[in-house]
C-alpha cells in the first residue's frame, strides 16, 4: 500500500530524479495517482506564486487535516462524500484503514496523496521532483520550506490546490458591510439535517440541527478560539441547552467577527475555567471541542449548529463543503 515509499530512496536520488524529469514526472504522477491520468490536473491547478502573495492573512490555516473516529456503518465512500476528497485520497493517508468502529483516520481537506518519507529528505527537493511549489507543500503540512522529513513522516501532497489557495470550496456572503469570501468548512458532525436555517412551524431557527448520535464527537471545522461555553439561554438563541461558541475571525477592534455556536452538547473537551478567564481557548481546525447531546430545547440527540458573521447568524448550509450554493 505504501508504494509512494519506494518514489524516493532519499535525498540523492530526489536530486538524480530531478535530472529525468520528464520520465520520473510520469512515474511519479501514476504512483501517486493510483495509475490514474490524473497529471493535467495537478499541472494545471497548481496556483502560481503569485496567486499566492494574494492570501490574506485573516484566512484560515489550509488544509487543516481531520482527525475522524470511525463509527459502526461508515464507508471509505461514505466518508470521501461527506468530506469532499476522494475515496483514493482518504486511502492514502490511511493505508493501514480496517474502517473498525473507534479507529482514527487523517482525512484531508484538499483531494491529495502522501508521500512517506525515509527520514532526511528535503522539502524542497520533493516540490523540485514533483514541480510543485515548495510552499504549497508546505502549507499542506504546517512546515517551513526549509523541512528535512524524519523517518516514517507522512507528507500530504496536495493534487488539487484551490484558486484561492484555501479551500477547494468558497463560501459567499454578502452583507450590509461589504460581501465576505470564506473557505468552506467540513461538517462538524456527520449526519443528515433535521432542521433547517430559518424560520418555520416552530418559530425561528438560528442554525440547522444535524441528526448525530448522543455522544459523538463534535469536530471544529475551522481554526478559531473558545470564547463561551454556557447553559441554556444565549443571548441570541435561548433554547440551545449546553453550548459552545467558537470566535474564527475578529475585527480591528478585537470584537469577533466570524463565529459558530454548537448547541445542546453533552460535554466539553475544553478546560470550562480557562474560557471563564476571558481569554478564550486556541482551537484547530478538526479538534474535537465536545460531544453530541440532548438538552436545553432538545426532542433528541443532535447537533445544532449556527454560523454568525457580523451579528447576524447565516444559514450554516451555505458555508458547509458540499452543502449547497
Ligand atoms: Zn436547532
Amino acid at each position: 500500500m505504501r508504494g509512494v515509499v519506494s518514489m524516493a530512496d532519499d535525498t540523492k536520488a530526489l536530486k538524480r530524479a530531478v535530472k529525468f524529469r520528464p520520465v520520473i514526472l510520469i512515474l511519479v504522477m501514476l504512483v501517486l495517482t493510483g495509475g490514474r491520468a490524473w497529471g493535467a490536473d495537478l499541472r494545471s491547478t497548481a496556483p502560481t506564486p503569485g496567486a499566492q502573495a494574494e492570501t490574506s492573512p485573516s484566512l484560515p490555516p489550509p488544509m487543516p487535516v481531520v482527525r475522524y473516529v470511525v463509527e459502526k456503518g461508515d464507508t471509505l465512500w461514505g466518508l470521501s462524500r461527506q468530506w469532499g476528497v476522494s475515496v483514493e485520497c482518504i486511502q492514502a493517508g490511511n493505508p493501514d484503514a480496517q474502517m473498525m468502529p473507534g479507529e482514527v483516520l487523517e482525512i484531508p481537506r484538499w483531494e491529495c496523496r502522501v508521500f512517506w518519507a525515509k527520514g532526511g529528505e528535503l522539502l524542497t527537493d520533493l516540490a523540485d521532483y514533483l514541480r510543485m511549489p515548495a510552499a504549497d507543500i508546505a502549507r499542506a503540512n504546517r512546515l517551513r520550506e526549509d523541512a528535512v522529513f524524519t523517518p516514517g513522516q507522512r507528507v500530504w501532497i496536495p493534487l488539487e490546490v484551490p484558486a484561492n489557495g484555501v479551500c477547494r470550496e468558497e463560501a459567499y456572503v454578502r452583507t450590509p458591510e461589504g460581501d465576505h469570501w470564506y473557505a468552506r468548512f467540513p461538517w462538524p458532525a456527520v449526519g443528515c439535517v433535521s432542521r433547517e436555517f430559518g424560520s418555520d412551524g416552530l418559530g425561528r431557527h438560528h442554525g440547522i440541527d444535524i441528526a448525530a448520535p448522543f455522544g459523538h464527537g463534535i469536530i471544529c471545522p475551522r481554526d478559531g478560539w473558545v470564547v463561551e461555553v454556557g447553559n441554556n439561554d444565549s443571548p441570541t438563541s435561548p433554547g440551545l441547552g449546553t453550548y459552545i461558541k467558537v470566535a474564527h475571525e475578529f475585527d480591528e477592534a478585537g470584537n469577533p467577527m466570524l463565529w459558530t455556536i454548537y448547541g445542546h452538547v453533552s460535554g466539553f473537551n475544553v478546560a470550562l475555567g480557562e474560557v471563564a478567564s476571558g481569554v478564550g481557548i486556541r482551537v484547530r481546525a478538526g479538534d474535537v471541542i465536545g460531544y453530541v447531546g440532548n438538552n436545553g430545547r432538545s426532542t433528541g440527540a443532535h447537533l445544532h449548529f449556527e454560523v454568525w458573521l457580523r451579528g447576524r447568524p447565516q444559514d450554516p448550509l451555505n458555508f458547509l463543503v458540499g452543502a449547497g450554493s
